[in-house]
């Protein structure tokens, strides 16, 4: 089995995680700007976080034969806060041109708040100035529909946004087609306590097909489990898909999808 983890949080994981991967079939590693799981202070402690994602992590990575990219942003969470965003929208340009930096992400609404949706415009402004792939976080509470509708409508209303260039990531039954309708790639997040389960993320396979759909574990450091997207597979391979179409999902879709950025390689 061959695979590419499109979603983890890996500076929340352990070691033992890397070899975990590597040893699963992992071939590239990819590391969306999260949430600490409590607010950083200042837009210093941003700044030591993207040198994490872009010089230290690929480096941990690489000792396991594993490739490592990230994407860089501030988190929906903490933008309530617009000084505090603005700031740290500010320390970006310079680490677009990193070598592992694939766009901005992840970016999107966790209460579908004002300040939440003027933040989010600003990210969608910085990815269009500076040519990025995009990706969104969608909400987890009960208000996914709407936060994804009103991603939906910013990405629309900038009209330098080509949406086959943009992922929206962790989408469920039923916000899935509208994602696809617009032109985008929708993740399906494979998450023991919320999320989907493998069982319902292959519904939806089964329902939508797995064009432009990708799968991924979005390990943090909440309960969640790194190596989601093969065990998925094996649940795949339990209900009759062919290892070939396995691994369109697990690995040809997000190759497609993220090799937009031309920064994309595969260790050789
Ligand atoms: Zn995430």
């Amino acid at each position: 089995m061959r695979y590419i983890e499109p979603h983890a949080h890996m500076v929340s994981r352990v070691t033992d995680d890397y070899v975990h991967l590597a040893t699963a079939g992992c071939q590239a590693v990819c590391e969306p700007a999260f949430w600490a799981g409590f607010d950083r202070s200042s837009p210093a402690g941003f700044f030591d976080y993207f040198r994490q994602l872009t010089e230290h992590e690929p480096k941990r990575a690489a000792k396991y034969g594993l490739a490592h990219f990230c994407w860089l942003c501030l988190n929906p969470k903490e933008s309530e806060d617009v000084k505090l965003a603005e700031e740290v929208l500010a320390l970006i340009p310079p680490f677009l041109a990193r070598p592992g930096v694939l766009g901005i992400g992840e970016i999107g609404l966790n209460k579908n708040s004002r300040n939440e949706l003027k933040v989010l415009e600003r990210h969608v402004d910085l990815a269009a100035r500076h040519d990025q792939l995009i990706l969104v976080h969608t909400p987890h509470l009960e208000d996914k529909l709407k936060g994804t509708r009103l991603t939906l409508d910013v990405l629309r209303a900038d009209a330098r946004i080509r949406p086959e260039r943009v992922i929206i990531d962790h989408v469920e039954e039923h916000t899935v087609k509208l994602v696809l309708d617009r032109g985008h790639w929708a993740g399906l997040t494979l998450y023991p306590v919320s999320k989907c389960t493998p069982a319902r993320a292959i519904d939806i396979l089964d329902v939508c097909g797995p064009e432009r759909l990708w799968m991924n574990s979005a390990c943090d450091w909440g309960e969640s489990l790194p190596l989601a997207v093969p065990h998925t597979a094996l649940e795949m391979r339990r209900r009759g898909w062919t290892p070939e179409q396995i691994d369109q999902v697990i690995f040809q879709n997000p190759l497609q999808f993220l090799r937009q950025c031309p920064k994309f390689k595969l260790a050789s």
